[in-house]
């Protein structure tokens, strides 16, 4: 780690590089909030900097400083391109595997910058940057970005933007501060993130009771008309077809968490959310002690992530979708059935 601190140190200080920031599609709040917070601790620097995202996200994380700033290729692939042609540096944030990048892949991989991950996902791909920043125990990226600014001897240059953006992205994936993966060190992060400037109060709201009335509502039907619960595999699934979503004017974010809800029933210990969008079919894993859903993602639907969330897409309809999982956890029902809530 000395080493990387060391060279990354010499990288950012030398100033007026063109750097580009980016994330997985479909970013989250760690994958938004990572981004944002680098881009406010490398501006100090004086370099030219762009935030380009793989793919459009949900509009409760666009209150973030500077979201109007950011660029999502999808929407302007030319800027994207020429960006990313120029660039010395790019950043890779908060995954493994350069195939998260979806359509802007071939674009970075191009490139001749160099490529610095940082990411709390298993086995990176190394072969993807030439430095790399990568732990498994910590709660979120945004957590391994504080402690590389604490490592740079930096923290002064925490500013209450940075230190939002890193306050969403570790309280976005410990699940706010819940998951197994939250530590004392999580914590003590976070309190130095409050006496930065964080508003704790505020940013819980904006991101979670901001909700369209359509957001609610669909959560409502699938809780109401769409879980499945198999007791004897202590598992259940919810699925959503695409006419389901455009039911409900669905814009993107709106079924983030929802798998969580058939998480949080008695007795459950894996849940499974399918969800249709413009034809891909994604699922969405999420489990409680051993049961390691990121191999069954590796294994059944092409995916990955962490043991107890991880995320694949399937190649079969939402139907055909439900009945692989639920042969999928006939396969499991010792293991699964060894987990005690
Ligand atoms: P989510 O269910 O929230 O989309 O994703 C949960 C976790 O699984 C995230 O940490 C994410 O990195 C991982 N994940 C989701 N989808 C994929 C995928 O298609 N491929 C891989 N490798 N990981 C994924
Ligand atoms: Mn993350």
């Amino acid at each position: 780690m000395k080493k990387t601190i060391l060279q990354l140190k010499e990288l950012i200080t030398q100033e007026g590089k063109n750097i580009v920031i980016t994330t997985h599609r479909g970013p989250d709040g760690d994958a938004l909030g990572s981004s944002l917070a680098m881009y406010h601790f490398l501006i100090q620097f004086n370099h030219k900097i762009n935030v380009i995202t793989p793919t459009d996200y949900a509009s409760f994380l666009h209150w973030l400083p500077d979201n109007d700033k950011v660029i999502n290729f999808e929407d302007d692939v030319d800027l994207a391109n020429r960006i990313t042609k120029q660039a010395d540096i790019i950043f890779l944030l908060d995954f493994n595997n350069i195939s998260r990048l979806a359509t802007y892949e071939n674009i970075v991989k191009k490139s001749n910058a160099t490529k610095i991950l940082i990411d709390h996902h298993e086995d990176p791909d190394y072969n993807i940057a030439d430095i790399i920043f990568s732990d498994p125990h910590a709660s979120a990226t945004a957590e391994i970005i504080y402690t590389i600014i604490s490592q740079l001897d930096m923290t002064n240059n925490i500013t209450k933007n940075i230190a939002e953006c890193l306050y969403v992205g570790i309280m976005t994936d410990t699940g706010s501060f819940k998951y197994s993966s939250t530590t004392s060190n999580t914590h003590e992060i976070i309190a130095k993130l409050i006496s930065f400037g964080a508003d704790n109060a505020k940013i819980h709201n904006l991101v979670f009771e901001n909700s369209s009335s359509n957001r609610i509502k669909l959560l409502g039907y699938c809780l109401n008309e769409k879980l499945l619960i198999f007791p004897k595999n202590k598992s259940a699934i919810i699925s959503l077809t695409e006419q389901e979503l455009n039911n409900f004017n669905f814009k993107r974010g709106d079924t983030e968490g929802i798998v969580n809800y058939a998480l949080s029933i008695k007795d459950i210990i894996f849940a499974t959310f399918i969800v249709e969008r413009e034809g891909v079919v994604k699922l969405s894993l999420r489990s409680i002690g051993n049961f390691k859903v990121n191999e069954i993602a590796k294994k059944y639907f092409n995916g990955g992530g962490h043991i107890n969330a991880a995320g694949g897409v399937s190649q079969v309809s939402v139907n055909e979708t439900i009945k692989k999982v639920e042969k999928i956890i006939n396969k499991y029902t010792d293991e699964l059935n060894n987990i005690i809530k």
